[in-house]
């Protein structure tokens, strides 16, 4: 009897799949508590569970996962993101997203973001975007302060929860952002349906994530970091697409997103990565912008409401004969 979850696609909801990703230490063979210390990165050998490609909508994803109260408890005691990279060269990088979701502009609003961290989008969408609200749903409340100060006092309103986004009115949001979050999710179509009827019509959602089907993840195989305990499921230009439509977006756009890194963390990655013992290599901080597998995803919200309505119903349909 297992401990942990058993899960259909979360994007289409059937069961037939088909193994396609196997750690050497699979995870669903051993039990919470002996996970906890990979979760934690504590060990150099690759754990996590075992990816599936579902026959129905081509997702890859993990059939057997960790239950809401084990990712619940995991996820209190895990440290900051991306700690290992220069602060500047986060700043660059999603200032680089939020001036990618300007160009293709937005219609003004609410801003909406799941999991802002410190905010630096919020900071640029503050000073640029001429949002009147700010929604934050950041479970981490030691930074909220600090994401107050990012959208401006009086327009902040901040939440501890990531699931239940009904403080917003419906139609009101110009712009939607989700940074590294979308494939950490359980059940994935239920926030994007949320907040679809939260956005107002051209309203945008901006994501990022990992892609599978990039060059890194070929060449890398199973040591490809995105393979890991913390993503119950990996998207793909094409499975993003679905996953969009399913949810009732309009347009939807999929590009190759640009990371930034100093220079002189990509060095010891690579010296690292060759296997050399290098103390620090003395070359300038300047920041450099890789296409490093992650991808970018503008989706835009139906513009006539009669015309959303009429191709949600049709959608379902076309999932149950799938
Ligand atoms: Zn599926």
């Amino acid at each position: 009897m297992t401990q942990f979850l058993l899960r259909e696609c979360p994007a289409c909801g059937s069961s037939d799949a088909r193994r396609e990703v196997r750690a050497g230490k699979t995870a669903e063979t051993m039990t919470p508590d002996a996970l906890r210390p990979f979760w934690a990165g504590l060990f150099k050998q690759k754990c996590f569970f075992s990816y599936h490609r579902c026959r129905g909508c081509g997702l890859l994803y993990n059939p057997v996962f960790f239950t809401p109260d084990q990712l619940a408890e995991l996820y209190a005691r895990m440290a900051p993101n991306m700690e290992a990279v220069g602060d500047e060269a986060i700043v660059a990088t999603q200032r680089g997203y939020f001036a990618r979701a300007a160009a293709q502009g937005f219609p003004g609003g609410g801003y909406l973001e799941i999991g802002p961290d410190v905010g630096h989008i919020v900071s640029e969408a503050s000073l640029h975007g001429g949002f009147d609200r700010f929604w934050l749903f950041e479970p981490n409340l030691a930074i909220h302060d600090r994401l107050r100060d990012a959208a401006g006092r009086g327009a902040a309103r901040l939440s501890t929860g990531m699931d239940d986004l009904s403080p917003v009115p419906d139609g009101t949001v110009g712009l939607a952002v989700m940074v590294h979050v979308l494939d950490h999710l359980l059940d994935p179509l239920t926030m994007l349906t949320q907040i679809r009827a939260k956005l107002r019509p051209g309203g945008m959602l901006m994501i990022v994530t990992h892609d599978e089907s990039s060059l890194l993840r070929r060449v890398m195989g199973t040591r490809w970091p995105p393979f890991c305990l913390q993503h119950p499921e990996l998207y793909n230009p094409a499975t993003m697409r679905a996953l969009l439509g399913r949810a009732g977006f309009d347009d939807v756009v999929v590009e190759g997103s640009r990371n930034v890194f100093p220079l002189d963390f990509l060095a010891r990655q690579a010296a690292w990565a060759a296997g050399i013992r290098v103390r620090r290599v003395p070359l300038p901080p300047v920041p450099v912008g890789l296409k490093l597998g992650n991808i970018l995803t503008l989706a835009t919200a139906p513009v006539q409401a009669a015309r959303s309505e009429a191709t949600l119903p049709r959608q379902e349909e076309v999932a149950r004969v799938a």
